[in-house]
């Protein structure tokens, strides 16, 4: 996945246009620039890789996540429904606006459960966000018929699923806004950054505003702008939208890369009658960045983990055991660790966390294992590797 395994003459020449004018700010310094504007070419260039009317480009994926929220009107009490699997960005953008997280359970996708979306739905509930994990999505129409007839704000957070698609359409592009991360490891880097896509011209206009301390961007006097509301800075630079500009243009090559790698331990593994693998929703094409299988129980799948590691097959995650990106190792959440005062509706929100359990999520991600698929081996090191996980999992299945 990892956008960096590439880099190369096309990155360094759009780097050195920024360093050769000097201007590392993406707004202003017209004259200075010599015509170079990395993030909004970078903008440009993404509305036509996720098919979307409009693109901002912001500091990280999670600012992308907080700005989305913000740019739809949560806030202050307005609870969000998220998954139990996913980075641990999504509560922290959810409760950096004084919004709850309320969090369920996902299904065989490995995303969120519809089931569970509906049964979490209180008058509270303003926004659900679908976080497409490790190259794949959930059921994205069910969710988004569940979000229309409660009138609910749909988020994605396609930030681990950069160019895999749903009905043909890019994922990130099917919610009423879109979040990406272009941080250092995603298959599109820019170091730091990431990305708010919508078709909502005045989700945009907010998301263009507030990710740049309220300013209305009109003229080109930034003394003189007003500031219709409140923000923050979010703002990318230009060095790092430069990064992101060669990056985007190489993505078809990226996940013809990956899928044809996927596929090679995909068909190996798929031998073993034991193994299972992530349902993908009729419709859906992974970006193939993960290949994400299951074992028969969690004993297996932490045996298969400790083979992977003690044989050197790097890059395998079984998030059960894992602390970032799974539920049960989220002490700091559930203890409401904070260094600043929470307000009393989100430690009310909070209280549930620490006595629920996920029964349906642990039988998932307990089996689960998920393996990075990197662009810069050889085919030989991919048919190795394959070779040896298949002789690890049967090993572990024996004993
Ligand atoms: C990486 C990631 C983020 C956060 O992105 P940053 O740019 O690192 O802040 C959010 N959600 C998911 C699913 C991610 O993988």
């Amino acid at each position: 996945m990892p956008g960096f395994e590439l880099f190369g003459d096309l990155e360094r020449k759009e780097v050195n246009d920024v360093l050769d004018n000097g201007v590392l700010m993406r707004y202003g310094f017209d004259g200075m620039r010599n015509g170079h504007w990395k993030a909004k070419a970078l903008e440009a260039e993404l509305t036509k890789t996720f098919e979307t009317k409009h693109v901002q480009l912001v500091s990280s994926g999670t600012a992308a996540v907080s700005v989305a929220l913000a740019s739809a009107g949560v806030g202050a009490g307005d609870e969000v429904i998220m998954p139990t699997f996913t980075f641990v960005a999504s509560f922290e953008a959810i409760m950096m606006l004084g919004a709850i997280p309320v969090l369920v359970d996902i299904d065989d996708t490995l995303a969120i459960d519809p089931k569970a979306v509906e049964a979490a739905i209180t008058p509270k509930t303003k926004a659900v966000m679908m976080v497409q994990m490790c190259g794949s999505m959930g059921d994205l129409n069910t969710v988004q018929s569940i979000c229309e007839k409660h009138d609910l704000i749909f988020v994605e957070d396609a930030c681990q699923a950069i160019g895999g698609t749903y009905d043909g359409k890019p994922l990130g592009s099917i919610g009423d806004l879109g979040c990406f991360s272009f941080d250092f490891v995603k298959t599109i880097t820019c170091g730091e950054g990431g990305a708010v896509i919508t078709n909502n011209s005045d989700y945009y206009l907010n998301a263009d505003h507030y990710s740049d301390h309220g300013h209305d961007h009109e003229g080109n006097d930034r003394g003189a702008e007003t500031h219709p509301f409140l923000g923050y800075n979010f703002r990318i630079s230009e060095l790092n939208a430069a990064v992101g500009l060669a990056q985007v243009k190489r993505l078809p090559e990226f996940i013809g890369i990956q899928k044809k790698h996927y596929t090679i331990i995909r068909n190996a593994i798929s031998q073993i009658p034991e193994v299972t693998f992530r349902t993908v929703p009729a419709g859906g094409e992974e970006s193939y960045a993960f290949l994400n299988f299951f074992l028969p129980d969690l004993e297996i799948a932490r045996k298969v983990s400790k083979g992977f590691k003690d044989n050197g097959i790097d890059v395998c995650f079984h998030y059960y055991d894992n602390n970032w990106h799974y539920i049960r190792k989220w002490e700091h959440l559930k203890n409401k660790k904070s260094l600043f005062p929470l307000s009393a509706e989100i430690k009310q929100g909070l209280e549930n966390l620490k006595h629920q359990t996920f029964e349906q999520s642990d039988y998932f991600i307990g089996r689960n294992i998920s393996c990075l698929i990197k662009m810069s081996w050889t085919e030989n090191e991919v048919a190795k590797r394959a070779e040896n996980m298949v002789s690890i999992i049967k090993d572990a299945l024996k004993s």
